[in-house]
C-alpha cells in the first residue's frame, strides 16, 4: 500500500474503519473526495471537527441530542409510567419510526458480550437504577437485538427487574434471531411491540 503519498495513506485507513468499507471502497472514495471542491471538503471536515460537540447523548436517558432540552425525556409529551430499554441511540430512531411507543427510553450503551469483554459494568445501569426509582414506571420494555448477547443482557436485567417488583417484557414476536433493531422493516417491529410479552 505504500504506493500512495502518506497523507492519502492516512485518509483511507480513516475511510476504512467505516462498516463495509474494505480497502477497495476505502481507496475508492478517498480519490472521491480528492475530486470534491474545496469548499464542500472544508463544511464537510468541519461537521466532523465539531460533531461530538453538536450531537452529544442526553445526561439523562442517552439518547442523542443537539440542544439542552431532550424532547424523549419530556414528561408532558411522554407516558413516563413505560420505560423502552435499548442498546444503542440508533435503536431509538427506529422504535419511534413505527409510532406505536410513546413512552421513554433508556439508552444502556451496549450489550453483555463476553468475546467483546463487555460485561456489567460497562453497561450505563446506575443511571438506569436511578431511573427507576425516580419515575412510577409500570411496564418496562426490553427491546434489544435478538442475538445471543440481546437474550443475554434481556435475561440479566429481566431478573434485576423481577427483584424490584418491576413487570418487564421483551420484544420477540416475529423478530427472527440474529436480527438487530435497526435493520428490522417498521411493520415487524411495529408487531413485535404490540406482540410483546
Ligand atoms: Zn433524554
Amino acid at each position: 500500500m505504500n504506493r500512495f503519498p502518506s497523507e492519502l495513506l492516512s485518509l483511507i485507513s480513516h475511510l476504512k474503519k467505516l462498516p463495509g468499507v474494505g480497502r477497495k471502497t476505502a481507496e475508492r472514495f478517498a480519490f472521491y473526495l480528492l475530486d470534491w471542491p474545496e469548499d464542500e471538503i472544508k463544511k464537510f471536515a468541519k461537521q466532523l471537527d465539531t460533531l461530538k460537540e453538536k450531537i452529544y447523548p442526553c445526561g439523562i436517558c442517552g439518547c442523542l441530542k443537539d440542544s439542552e432540552h431532550c424532547s424523549l425525556c419530556d414528561a408532558h409529551l411522554r407516558d413516563s409510567s413505560i420505560l423502552c430499554l435499548v442498546s444503542s441511540p440508533r435503536d431509538v430512531y427506529a422504535i419511534e419510526e413505527t409510532r406505536v411507543f410513546k413512552g421513554l427510553y433508556h439508552v444502556i450503551g451496549g450489550l453483555l458480550s463476553p468475546l467483546e469483554g463487555r460485561s456489567i459494568e460497562k453497561l450505563h445501569l446506575e443511571k438506569l437504577e436511578k431511573r427507576l426509582h425516580e419515575l412510577a414506571i409500570h411496564e418496562v420494555i426490553i427491546a434489544f437485538d435478538s442475538t445471543l448477547e440481546g437474550d443475554a443482557t434481556a435475561l440479566f436485567l429481566k431478573q434485576k427487574l423481577d427483584k424490584l417488583g418491576i413487570k418487564a417484557t421483551r420484544l420477540a414476536f416475529g423478530l427472527p434471531m440474529g436480527s438487530s433493531l435497526d435493520f428490522v422493516d417498521y411493520g415487524t417491529l411495529e408487531k413485535a411491540f404490540t406482540g410483546r410479552r
